[in-house]
């Protein structure tokens, strides 16, 4: 059985009915007191790649839905855990994953380009660490998200909002020690045998205290 990826999830037969649910409510089951969904999702389920985030486990996903006219705004709380990488020490660890979300479905309009166009220029300008890209957001701030039909399609947006919820520095812990510049040892595990070049490092003052101090 192949995963499918988050473009698919309209066409029925491939998914189980629960997640089919779950990331393509149907407008009509928006009641005037809102719907709720919630449930685990695979990453694959949302299309989100180990190179987007990856994740241990499943995520639990709980939304909810309200609807004005055609609008339809989701707010809700993702939690998971995910496996990073530590920019200091280069090493894999497992972090945590939990953050709230409040976006905004509008009907896709006829001219404007697709909600997906925008969402993977937005996710590529995040990954370049670039100038922010202009979102498109509404007069309260929600970020807008189209749809087409009398269904949502809530995977591309946990995708992109998955990843935009990573930390641009993932560290181990606070005050990793980070690798050695000149042998690569980890110097979390204990100090190396490199001498240290007092006039190219600016912490050789410090240093030297916390020497005399001990
Ligand atoms: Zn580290
Ligand atoms: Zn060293």
């Amino acid at each position: 059985m192949t995963a499918p990826s988050g473009m698919e999830t309209l066409e029925g037969g491939v998914l189980p009915v629960i997640i089919m649910d779950l990331l393509t409510p149907n407008l009509a089951d928006i009641t005037p007191e809102g719907l709720s969904l919630t449930g685990d999702i695979t990453g694959d389920e949302i299309g989100l790649t180990r190179e987007d985030t990856n994740l241990s486990g499943a995520l639990a996903v709980g939304l909810d839905l309200t609807k004005v006219e055609q609008t339809i705004c989701v707010t809700g709380v993702i939690e998971g855990t995910a496996v990073r990488e530590c920019v200091r020490c280069l090493k894999d660890f497992e972090e945590p994953m939990a953050f709230s979300l409040r976006v905004v479905f509008e009907p896709e309009p006829n001219a404007k380009p697709k909600a997906g166009a925008l969402a993977a220029k937005r996710v590529d300008a995040r990954r370049k660490q670039a100038e922010p890209v202009q979102l498109e957001t509404d007069e309260t701030g929600d970020e807008i998200y189209h749809y087409q039909g009398d269904r949502l399609d809530l995977a591309p947006m946990l995708r992109e909002q998955v990843i935009l919820s990573a930390p641009m520095h993932p560290l181990c812990k606070e005050d990793c020690a980070g690798l050695c510049a000149h042998c690569g040892k980890d110097l979390n595990e204990e100090p190396c045998q490199c001498p240290v070049e007092p006039e190219r490092s600016p912490f050789h003052v410090l240093r030297g205290l916390k020497t005399e101090l001990n």
